[in-house]
């Protein structure tokens, strides 16, 4: 029998978040961390800076989860009340406690400052909590138990609450709680399927109760699919894990680029590299993205050999030698023009695969007959010249040309695989 999955709870502290002033970045942070401990996250709250409000949220959690982790508000300020919450959660008194407070002032002293003092706030702790340091700023967390459940307050600032994560409570949890079961983990990055077509054709992988269990999520074209496995033993759940990717390796052989690195462009550097050709890119709408995207590889200047930004009909025809008469009669968003783009491209730098962007990117400029989202790739492989049309969803303009840099990207892939 596998070990019971333990769960547990975040809860991010601070007016400002439920003011919208900022997201909260750090639950979803802690919750990958205790899934490699085999401690699954099913709740995410948000609450202010209430003190009743978050005192009876802690109890509530602590009383339904066995781990139960916070962000925020164990600053010096009286706005921060989390100390507060959790120790009258706990039905304990705060204590102040001595070492801590030896050690505020001496790091404040080391800095050459006079400790303020509202800092002494945050040396008193809920009475019994176990402290933990702070080694990059200067509010220290703590952890202690309400009833059955462990609550662990962290500071705030994203970088304090990773490093106290990782220097503190992790190995804790690894050491009190044991492993749990031991999960595996493999990922897919993919491009040019749909996310309703990716369901259809992964089936029942997709299961709820799956293992592995299979997520997706999509994002401007891209969609990164993780398998997560589950068994009593880490080489357990690897070849549960192992066997389900070489089954997905051959049913989505045409879509996966990449296992490890999501960036489109240093994929396909890779591959151009490994098959020793060179790539011209004519962008319009992309304004150089596409050639951004493959720039981002370190060894792109193996591969990349030129770009072209060609916003205006002149240019397109002034740098790429597309005939004028050409985009008069089907217009700059045709297949006519991305194929001479693409061809121009090709011929001037002497790239052996050039790949053409045109497109109406929007809010503006859509007709009927060329909607906002609207795209014509050209391609030159070898001399040979085709193009495709896409038609992204009406978005924003940003995600427009996310999407058009991506494909552009993807079809050299498919060409060169
Ligand atoms: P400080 O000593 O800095 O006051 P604190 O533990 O009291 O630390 P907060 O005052 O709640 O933390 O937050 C400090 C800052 O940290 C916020 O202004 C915000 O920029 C960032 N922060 C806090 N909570 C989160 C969160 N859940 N997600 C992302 N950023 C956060
Ligand atoms: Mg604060």
């Amino acid at each position: 029998m596998l070990g019971e999955v333990r769960k547990a709870a975040c809860v991010a502290i601070g007016d400002e978040l439920l003011a919208g002033d900022y997201p909260d970045s750090n639950s979803g942070a802690i919750a990958q961390a205790l899934a490699e401990l085999g401690i699954e996250v099913e709740r995410f709250v948000v609450v202010g800076d209430s003190k009743e409000n978050l005192e009876r949220t802690l109890y509530d959690l602590c009383a339904r989860y066995q781990v139960v982790v916070c962000s925020g508000g164990i600053g010096p300020t009286l706005d921060d009340v989390t100390r507060d919450a959790a120790a009258a959660a706990a039905g304990v008194p705060l204590e102040l406690d001595a070492k801590v407070l030896e050690w505020l002032r001496e790091s404040y002293a080391r800095r050459n400052r006079k400790m303020a003092l509202s800092n002494e706030r945050q040396a008193w702790f809920p009475s019994g909590a176990q402290v933990m340091p702070n080694a990059v700023g200067t509010a220290p967390g703590f952890r202690v138990w309400i009833d059955g459940g462990m609550l662990a307050v962290l500071p705030g600032p994203p970088h304090e609450m990773r490093d106290m994560l990782q220097r503190e409570l992790l190995p804790w949890l690894r050491s009190t709680c044991g492993q749990g079961p031991a999960l595996a983990t493999q990922r897919f990055y993919l491009l040019g399927l749909p996310e309703s077509n990716f369901s259809d054709r992964a089936g029942d992988w997709m299961a709820r109760g799956a293992n592995p269990l299979m997520g997706v999520t999509a994002h401007t074209g891209i969609l990164k699919v993780t398998l997560r496995g589950r068994a009593e033993s880490p080489e357990g759940a690897q070849a549960l894990v192992a066997a389900r990717a070489a089954e997905f390796r051959e049913r989505f052989a045409a879509e996966i680029y990449s296992e490890d690195d999501p960036r489109v462009g240093v994929a396909l550097v890779r591959l151009l590299a490994s098959k020793g050709r060179k790539l011209a890119l004519a962008e319009s709408c992309t304004g150089g993205l596409a050639a951004e995207l493959l720039t981002e590889a370190a060894g792109a200047s193996q591969v990349f050999q030129a770009g072209w930004v060609t916003y205006s009909n002149e240019a397109k025809s002034a740098c790429l030698g597309v005939d004028p008469a050409l985009i008069v009669r089907h217009g700059a968003v045709s297949a006519e023009v991305a194929k001479a783009m693409a061809q121009g491209a090709a011929q001037r730098s002497g790239a052996d695969v050039a790949v053409a962007i045109t497109g109406v990117a929007g809010p503006d400029g859509g007709t009927p007959e060329k909607p906002v989202g609207l795209v014509w790739f050209g391609l030159s492989v070898g001399g040979e010249l085709s193009a495709v049309e896409q038609r992204f969803p009406p978005v924003d303009r940003t995600s427009i040309r996310r999407y058009a840099a991506h494909v552009a990207l993807d079809l050299v892939r498919r060409h060169v695989r």
